[in-house]
Formats: structure tokens, C-alpha cells, sequence
């Protein structure tokens, strides 16, 4: 499972992480106007989020023994 971390010191509420994961592993706390990483186990890790962060504010960590990552593969 993918380890999503929102930094809420440098988040600025502006809901484009929310807006990018287009499978809602991230819902969106309308009172605190920040990130909830609600699902973590169902991000792909396509970073759109992260990526798009203009502040930095999130950063996501692939598992990188889940099995979508054979460690075969990848050293
Ligand atoms: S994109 Fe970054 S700054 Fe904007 S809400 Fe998400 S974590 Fe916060
Ligand atoms: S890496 Fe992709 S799937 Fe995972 S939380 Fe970010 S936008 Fe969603």
C-alpha cells in the first residue's frame, strides 16, 4: 500500500490533488479545507497529485514490494 503524506503546514487548500486522483483515494475535508487520504490502498501511483502540488505538500511513497512492483523488476 502506497504511504500518502499531506504536509498541512505547506498545504494550501487549493483541492488539485482532490481534483487529480481520478480513483478518490483522496476526499476532500470541506471544514479544515485540506486532503484526507481516504483510500491509500486503492492509489496506482500515478503521482498526479503529487505532481501537481504546487506547493509540495504531498508526497506519495509507492510500496515498492507490493506486487505491482516485483522487486525482480526493478533491481
Ligand atoms: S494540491 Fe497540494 S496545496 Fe493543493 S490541496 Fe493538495 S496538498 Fe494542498
Ligand atoms: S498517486 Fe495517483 S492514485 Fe495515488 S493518490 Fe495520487 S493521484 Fe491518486
Amino acid at each position: 500500500m502506497a504511504n500518502i503524506i499531506v504536509n498541512r503546514e505547506l498545504c494550501n487548500g487549493c483541492k488539485t490533488c482532490f481534483k487529480a486522483c481520478f480513483i478518490d483515494v483522496i476526499k476532500w475535508d470541506n471544514r479544515a479545507k485540506k486532503p484526507v487520504i481516504a483510500y491509500p490502498e486503492e492509489c496506482v501511483h500515478c503521482m498526479y497529485c503529487e505532481i501537481n502540488c504546487k506547493e509540495r505538500a504531498i508526497k506519495v511513497s509507492p510500496d515498492y514490494q507490493a506486487y505491482l512492483f516485483p522487486r525482480d523488476s526493478i533491481v
